[in-house]
């Protein structure tokens, strides 16, 4: 496995998401984790925001191989409580065609929070099928299979502390 992005990097601009964070919404947020990729993300974002912070979960799954994703959606767990005038942040692993993404940020919406906005650690931007909406990237990459900080192939590799490139069997 290739390292495409080392631990030391994700945690540097881990920390410059946080600061940009803190300044965007003063008064404090709300972060809204996709499981299970985004728990890592997470974790390590929560921690570096200096200011107030609350968490939630959502699980998804999306229909299709374990490396391609079909577009088709299915909310596996909601949220436990309202986000009725909160300034909400969507955390996301990775953005690829942006369905997923879209999906979330549609029902999200729909419940009325004051502000949503989303963070994902990457985007790959030649794979978008879809314009969504992100306000903070991590880093952009190019269209390679990853793994780890959370990304996983086949449930192997969430734990690895930084982003690495593998050639999954197709
Ligand atoms: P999208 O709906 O944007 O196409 O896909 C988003 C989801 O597909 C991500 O949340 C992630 O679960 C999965 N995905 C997309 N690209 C990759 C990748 O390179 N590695 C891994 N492990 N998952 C990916």
């Amino acid at each position: 496995m290739q390292v495409l992005i080392s631990a030391e990097q994700i945690q540097a601009r881990v920390r410059e998401l946080a600061a940009e964070i803190h300044r965007d919404h003063p008064d404090g947020v709300h972060l809204i984790a996709v499981l299970k990729g985004a728990f890592v993300f997470l974790s390590d974002l929560a921690r570096a925001i200096p200011g107030s912070c609350s968490l939630d979960f959502m699980a998804v799954s999306s229909y299709g191989s374990s490396t391609k994703s079909s577009g088709q959606v299915q909310l596996l767990k909601d949220l436990e409580s309202g986000l009725e005038g909160r300034d909400v942040i969507i955390v996301e692993d990775i953005v690829d065609t942006g369905l997923t993404l879209a999906y979330m940020q549609q029902i999200l919406q729909a419940r009325s929070p004051r502000r949503l906005r989303t963070a994902c650690l990457l985007s790959k931007p030649s794979r978008r099928k879809v314009d969504v909406p992100v306000d903070y990237i991590g880093f952009e990459i190019e269209d390679k299979f990853v793994v780890g900080y959370g990304l996983d192939y086949a449930e192997r590799y969430r734990n690895l502390p930084h982003i690495a490139v593998i050639d999954p069997p197709l």
